[in-house]
């Protein structure tokens, strides 16, 4: 995940995207109360902060429970359903930045467990999967921690239907030094033990302890956060292969 949409930044899907669920569900992989962030900037639409509790039996708008709604400047439209009663910081004309915490994730309206349902509208007024805007850029940026001169470019491929990966080789541009990264763009799941064979990788304890070293993760023993760490590098296509 490039784009952040929860502001402790350790989002998990739950539930993905298909036909009879338009949207996908994020939870925090620690569990906490944690804020909700905007994915884009844009402007608020609609902000509802009344619904106190859980129903079951909503419907309709109801079952978002307090939800916001920002038409962002990109033309697509994004709301965040089920938030806390009390925590929605946002009102409707209000302008709100990429990154702005918009209010904090909650169970109200028709959910069953804390999380947030994310949805994307797309210009045509179509629903799309939330997964290709948490995605993108799909071409990004960024400066591992060996170097603080070279640009690294690493080009991620994610493709919905298939479970293709795409191993990105990177190039330092002056001294030719090349690292091969795993990726799997479409392991939505917790567990860096099944992301990893879902690629088709070793994921025995030895290979993770051998991963952990060479991308910085010091004295590794499988610990949850240690192994959370693991997954999101391995989703974000930056888990350098041993
Ligand atoms: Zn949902």
């Amino acid at each position: 995940m490039i784009n952040h949409v929860l502001e402790s930044m350790n989002e998990v899907i739950t539930n993905n995207y298909d036909q009879s669920h338009q949207a996908i569900d994020i939870v925090p992989s620690d569990g906490k109360d944690t804020n909700i962030i905007a994915l884009e900037s844009g402007t608020v639409s609609t902000a509802i902060k009344n619904v106190k509790s859980t129903n079951h039996k909503s419907k309709g708008l109801a079952t978002y429970g307090n939800y916001v709604k920002i038409n962002q400047n990109n033309g697509k439209t994004a709301l965040y359903a089920h938030m806390k009663y009390n925590s929605v910081k946002v009102n409707p004309g209000q302008h709100v930045n990429k990154g702005d915490v918009i209010g904090t994730i909650g169970e109200t309206g028709n959910a069953y467990g804390k999380h947030l349902h994310l949805e994307i509208q797309n210009s045509n007024q179509t629903k799309e999967n939330p997964i290709h805007s948490l995605n993108k850029p799909n071409t990004n940026t960024y400066t591992p921690k060996q170097t603080n001169s070279n640009t690294y470019k690493s080009t991620n491929t994610t493709k919905q239907s298939t479970n293709i990966t795409k191993n990105t080789n990177i190039t330092k541009n002056t001294n030719k030094i090349t690292y091969t990264y795993l990726n799997a763009p479409n392991y939505h799941y917790g567990s860096i033990v099944d992301g990893l064979k879902s690629i088709g990788s070793d994921s025995s304890y030895n290979y993770r302890k051998k991963l952990a070293k060479h991308n910085g993760i010091q004295n590794y023993r499988g610990s949850y956060s240690q192994n959370i760490k693991l997954l999101n590098l391995l989703k974000n296509g930056k888990l350098k292969k041993v």
